[in-house]
């Protein structure tokens, strides 16, 4: 249920819905917004408290939420939210360019990468030091040497350290040296690691299961922001489908579905999302284009010799030229919508 607030009430009456929400055995979530301040009671059975909630000073509606998700969702945060950690923005009209390469493979590499794609404009630099691997004979990432290579180049050019933790134990240490946390899409549902990231005190970037529904996803988001985080940004990454022509099938629906239902920025990842760097500028566009509060995008220096994803990177020319696209789109529809 949503306890809403009369547009005066005090910070006081707001203070005692909260402990009878409480008192009640539900779990009280402020949120302010610039007309109105809202209480999300959270839990089972909610619907026998709506008339005692309602009878509270200040009080002005008690309504229910109709999504299954409830802190993710639109009727508890009706204005967009925005993410922001260093230079990188994103959400409410804001777009952030997260790049680099999908594997931290040496301090050369990853220094060289940030340079560029700094200079390009982007404010996040990614980089698996963690690698969920279909092979397990596959490389597997430099783990807490790859971390210390990716803060290194945040201390040099500040941009954002985006990176992904793949298990519960090692939340704390990837935390001590990224920005933002990246669940990884084989990972959505490990709802053990969503609580822990949840805790962590960092951002999160949170990528959709290649088979999981929006409902599934923002249930997923749920978990995290359920812990007290509400710096939760969502990937779409692309999803499992018949077709072959593309490594995953990237739904750009998903921008424009999300924006509806949730308050959280969307960030589109075209290099999963289609597994060829020669459709990636494209896509990168499309998904702009589209409203997407971000994007997520693999570069590396030498895509012919990357130990990872190299098929799906794109070289610092390609994606400078990719960038110049997709500031030339948010542009052209920002002055048009102006
Ligand atoms: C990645 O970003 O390198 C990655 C492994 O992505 P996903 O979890 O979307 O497959
Ligand atoms: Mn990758």
């Amino acid at each position: 249920m949503i306890v809403v607030m009369e547009p005066g009430a005090t910070a006081e009456q707001v203070e005692k819905t909260v402990q009878r929400v409480e008192s009640l055995g539900l779990k009280a979530n402020v949120i302010v917004g610039t007309e109105r301040t809202v209480v999300a009671a959270i839990g089972d059975k909610r619907e026998h408290f709506k008339e005692s909630l309602e009878s509270g000073e200040g009080v002005s509606a008690v309504l229910p939420i109709v999504a299954p998700y409830k802190m993710a969702s639109r009727e508890v945060h009706p204005e967009p939210s925005k993410i922001r950690v260093l230079d990188f923005v994103a959400g409410g009209g804001e777009v952030g360019f997260i790049a680099g390469p999908c594997s931290v493979e040496n301090e050369t590499q990853i220094l060289e990468t940030a340079r560029a794609v700094k200079a390009s404009g982007a404010t996040g630099l990614r980089g698996g030091a963690f690698k969920p691997r279909t092979s397990p004979y596959s490389f597997q990432g430099l783990k807490e040497d790859g971390l210390k290579m990716l803060a290194a180049a945040r201390d040099e050019t500040n941009l954002c350290i985006v990176t992904e933790v793949m298990g519960t134990d090692d939340v704390e240490l990837v935390a001590k040296y990224a920005d933002v946390l990246q669940v990884g899409a084989r990972n959505m549902q490990n709802y053990r690691l969503l609580e822990a990231v949840g805790g962590a005190g960092r951002p999160v970037l949170l990528k959709r299961g290649p088979s999981a529904t929006m409902d599934e996803f923002l249930l997923a988001a749920e978990y995290i922001l359920n812990e007290g985080n509400d710096q939760v940004m969502l990937c779409e990454r692309g999803i499992r489908t018949f077709e072959g022509h593309t490594r995953f099938t990237l739904p750009l629906a998903s921008v424009t579905y999300l924006h509806r239902k949730t308050h959280l920025p969307v960030i589109v990842d075209p290099s999963h999302g289609t597994g060829h760097a020669y459709m990636v500028p494209d896509m990168a566009v499309a998904a702009a284009a589209a409203g997407a509060d971000g994007l997520i995008i693999e570069v590396h220096p030498d895509p012919s010799s990357a130990m990872s994803d190299g098929y799906q990177s794109l070289t610092f020319a390609e994606f400078d030229r990719t960038m110049h696209r997709c500031k030339a789109v948010i542009d052209a529809l920002r002055a048009l919508d102006a």
